[in-house]
């Protein structure tokens, strides 16, 4: 089911729009040397249009770096007056809020640790009713997509529509070797449920890591996501915040020169017409695969009407771990993923079951009547 948002497009709001929406800047303001070292440099490349910088930092454990403060803002005036790129901060109060709008930040940012709290989402979305302030929503730090969805309409509904959601990551119990779970199924059920809602990626929080931004901003250029937001640092090491996922400037222009953009169509004809190929291919399997299950569902229900007769139970264990087992094993050596496999299966035996459970319950109707 669609998700009714009004949004006005970027491309309608944002000056030097560009169809790939570049923020990047340091995890923290720390300094104004380090804060305008940092924006100059990143003001050479053109392809950066939005510097991003934290002024109030949500920090995991206490007496850790906590932000300048709103010191910070005046020195986000001097990033836009200096080097004309529009600017962004993290707001996590009404309070936070008010100090931004009075600073003429252009772009707002919630946090992911905000995302996830009704009450303090609301009470930003009230302190931004009257303004037409661009906001930008990072997922919830847990893997909840209506959490998310509900930040954005609530924002929606205080007449923001100036709307961007940033897919940053999630925490998982798992330790993988991203800081945080991109679980890309999760933005791209986003983008389906609302179409017109633009959607950068966070590679900096997602990775955790400079070494493995390049691969994460490709994978979300890949899924033909509208931006992404990255962390740089005049000086990484140093950095008093997120210091093993900032780069320098240079480092990310490297970066960006690297990144391989692709289209959704393309106009060579030959490309097109191998991919109609194969996309025929893939429509005639499909046809057998919808073919193959009905016949299985066929052979169930067949067995369903056996066990009734003879009244035998629905579920036997020991069988669904030998089908589990050997058609794991088959898809294994063709080259499937395992957990997919298992996952595929598991639907495939909950739905023989619903239909065995309904020939029982007939059974058990047609009994009750006689
Ligand atoms: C940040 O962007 O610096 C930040 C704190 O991110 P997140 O809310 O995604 O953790
Ligand atoms: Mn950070």
């Amino acid at each position: 089911m669609k998700v009714d948002l009004d949004i006005i497009s970027p491309s309608l709001w944002l000056p030097n729009y560009k169809k790939t929406i570049i923020v990047a800047g340091p995890c923290g303001a720390e300094t104004e040397e380090q804060v305008m070292q940092t924006a100059i440099e990143l003001s050479k490349n053109n392809q950066v249009q939005i510097f991003r910088s934290g002024i109030w930092k949500p920090r995991t454990r206490p007496n850790s770096f906590e932000g300048v403060g709103t010191v910070g803002l005046k020195w986000l005036q001097q990033v836009k007056k200096e080097t004309g790129l529009l600017t962004t901060t993290e707001v996590a109060t009404a309070e936070h809020v008010e100090q931004a709008l009075k600073h003429n930040i252009d772009i707002l940012w919630i946090g992911a640790r905000t995302t996830v709290n009704p009450f303090t989402v609301q009470e930003i979305a009230d302190a931004l009713k009257g303004t037409d302030i661009p906001v930008m929503v990072k997922n919830p730090v847990n893997p909840d997509l209506n959490l998310w969805i509900g930040a954005l309409e609530r924002f929606n509904q205080a007449g923001i529509k100036k709307l961007i959601a940033i897919h940053r990551g999630f925490s998982t119990l798992a330790k993988g070797v991203y800081r945080n779970a991109p679980m890309w199924s999760i933005p791209i059920e986003l983008k389906l449920l609302i179409p017109n809602l633009p959607i950068i990626c966070d590679p900096s929080h997602i990775a955790g890591k400079r070494n493995l931004l390049l691969d994460v901003i490709q994978k979300s250029v890949d899924l033909n996501m509208d931006g992404f937001i990255v962390e740089v640092h005049n000086n990484p090491d140093a950095a008093l915040s997120d210091a093993k996922q900032q780069v320098t400037p240079n480092n990310f222009a490297e970066i960006l020169s690297r990144i391989i953009y692709k289209t959704e169509d393309s106009d060579n004809v030959i490309f097109d017409h191998q991919i109609q190929e194969l996309r025929n291919i893939i429509d005639r399997v499909d046809v057998d695969l919808i073919e193959a299950i009905a016949k299985r569902m066929e052979i169930v229900d067949k067995i369903g009407e056996h066990k009734k007769e003879n009244n035998v139970t629905i579920l036997q264990m020991e069988r669904w771990f030998e089908v589990l087992n050997t058609r794991t094993g088959k898809g294994e050596s063709l080259g499937l993923d395992k957990t997919f496999l298992t996952r595929l299966f598991d639907l495939v035996h909950e739905e023989s079951i619903r239909r065995q459970q309904e020939i029982m319950s007939n059974a058990n109707k047609e009994q009750s009547i006689d």
